[in-house]
């Protein structure tokens, strides 16, 4: 256990601004730190693992995870649930380890509302909108229609920046460099004064 207790990295972003390869990234260079898995009703893609990418479950196994009340959060995106599920959040925060999240703006404000100091919002974004683009249909994997649907959200996550922490643009070709400044913004939450409770209490006692 660790003389404070672990930080929430909420890590937002458009689909397409590379979320998931600078995350990767940063969990090569810093290991104190642990990655939910989700849960989603969408359709595995080509090379995703249950249990890795995400848990893959129905919409009935889904309605029944929020019935219960063991969902930390959960929105609609295209048409399918992604929630963060407690026993993650528990999971990684009792191993005393900072815990990233890595989901979309509407979940990451739920999990601001519900923990406040304790999450750190950090959106990501690509340098411009037609590099956000080229990105999207590089991927090559989703229908004309998804990736509309998926350029359209993007707008509507970007207006939701007046409510984030921290903005860190990924330029293209320099996920390295993203992942640095990521690992910035962990550290200086670390310093933060108020943080510092439990330290002061165990090293300077009255
Ligand atoms: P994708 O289908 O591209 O894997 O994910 C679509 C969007 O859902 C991404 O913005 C991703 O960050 C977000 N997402 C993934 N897991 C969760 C989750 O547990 N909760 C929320 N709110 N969003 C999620």
């Amino acid at each position: 256990m660790t003389d404070r207790n672990g930080i929430v990295f909420v890590v937002s972003g458009p689909a397409g601004s590379g979320k998931g390869t600078v995350v990767e990234k940063l969990r090569q260079i810093y290991d104190d730190v642990g990655v939910s898995v989700s849960a989603t009703t969408r359709q595995p893609r080509p090379g995703e693992v249950h249990g890795k990418s995400y848990y893959y479950i129905s919409r009935e196994e889904f309605e029944s995870l929020i019935a219960n009340g063991q969902v930390l959060e959960y929105t609609q995106y295209n048409g399918n649930y992604y929630g963060t599920l407690k026993s993650e959040a528990e999971r990684i925060l009792e191993s005393g380890k900072d815990m990233i999240l890595e989901i979309e703006v509407d979940g990451g404000s739920q999990v601001k509302k519900l923990l406040g100091d304790n999450c750190i919002n950090i959106m990501l974004i690509a340098p411009d909108a037609v590099e956000l683009e080229r990105r999207l249909r590089g991927r090559g994997t989703e229908t004309e229609d998804a990736i509309i649907a998926r350029l359209n959200r993007s707008k509507e996550e970007l207006k939701e920046l007046v409510n984030y922490d921290y903005l860190v643009i990924n330029e293209t070709g320099k996920s390295d460099e993203c992942a640095d400044r990521l690992l910035t913004i962990i550290k200086a939450e670390h310093m933060k004064a108020h943080r510092a409770d439990k330290y002061i209490k165990t090293n300077y006692p009255e």
